[in-house]
């Protein structure tokens, strides 16, 4: 059982100061994928980097003007470019004069064998980060360190934060307290999203800011029971598989058993993310096209590793 932390005291618009160089904004934009709202970080003291600045709401742009009212805004910093994260960048950058860091928007993907619906206009409009920033990378002001830590896996362009100062991570939707986070494939990627878990865990913080919920302290049993969840439904699908070939939607009504329908067409692609890190490790085997579609099949020798 994953253990989540889900209580968190704030007011819409109203900083709180959570740490000594840590103050939390939350936006409105309260939803299933976003719990209470975005919550934007503001780090430092006078001269202060913001974090995932948020969606476009102009109540929000004004909160965390409000918030810095006194002091200036050198960095933007983006985890990731979704709608919930990065779009407020632009208008608190024209008001502020700051520099917008990130990885640029990923190019539109379509499972493979789908037709891609996106024109070329739209490729025009991908969101660009000012300084496209590199793995490692420090960025700081006064009393403050923050070191970029790629973290792909729910999004391929995502970037975590770590606060020097305060041995924490600045973790976006990499890892949530109050829920586990959407692996969408193609651009979310369930090896890669393995590899960033393990990344996190490797480095010992003593705390986890996620852009949305409250922060998480237990960090390293969190992380460990968050990678055993998807390890176990890793394990079932394996299972299913051993009774014979099925395609994903034969599998999720067993697998999301009681869950309610509306959520269906969001778990087969969460399959889908474990049935393609299946395939690469090769476990499973796809006739043709892998994708929403396809028939899967257990690679025989496999059913020797999965246990039960
Ligand atoms: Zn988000």
């Amino acid at each position: 059982m994953i253990p989540f932390v889900r209580d968190m005291a704030f007011e819409y618009g109203q900083p709180d100061a959570v740490s000594p160089l840590i103050r939390r904004v939350v936006a409105n934009n309260p939803g299933p994928f976003t719990y209470f709202g975005t919550g934007t970080y503001i780090v430092g003291h006078g001269e202060v980097a913001v974090i995932d600045p948020g969606p476009l709401l102009d109540a929000h742009l004004d909160a965390i003007l409000a918030a810095t009212a006194a002091e200036r805004i050198s960095h933007i910093l983006l985890t990731h470019t979704h709608l919930d994260h990065a779009p407020l960048a632009y208008p608190l950058q024209h008001r502020t004069g700051a520099v917008i860091y990130g990885l640029d928007e990923p190019r539109h993907q379509t499972d493979e064998g789908d037709e891609d619906p996106r024109s070329a206009a739209d490729e025009a409009h991908r969101f660009r980060p000012d300084v496209t920033i590199a793995d490692g990378q420090i960025l700081s002001g006064p009393g403050w360190t923050l070191e970029a830590v790629f973290t792909p896996g729910h999004a391929s362009n995502h970037v975590a934060y770590a606060l020097t100062e305060e041995n924490a991570l600045f973790c976006g939707d990499h890892i949530m307290g109050w829920s586990t986070t959407v692996i969408s494939p193609p651009d979310g990627d369930m090896s890669q999203y393995y590899a960033s878990l393990d990344r996190v865990q490797a480095r010992g913080f003593e705390v986890l800011w996620p852009t949305h919920g409250p922060p998480i302290t237990e960090v390293t049993p969190f992380v460990e029971a968050y990678r055993n969840h998807r390890l176990a439904r890793e394990r079932q699908i394996l299972g299913e598989l051993r009774q014979g070939p099925a395609t994903i939607a034969d599998m999720i009504p067993r697998l999301y058993r009681g869950v309610d329908k509306r959520l269906h067409v969001a778990a087969a692609r969460s399959v889908l993310a474990h049935l393609i890190h299946l395939v690469r490790t090769g476990q499973v085997d796809c006739e043709g096209p892998l994708n929403l579609t396809s028939y899967f099949k257990l690679i025989s020798n496999s059913t020797m590793g999965a246990g039960s």
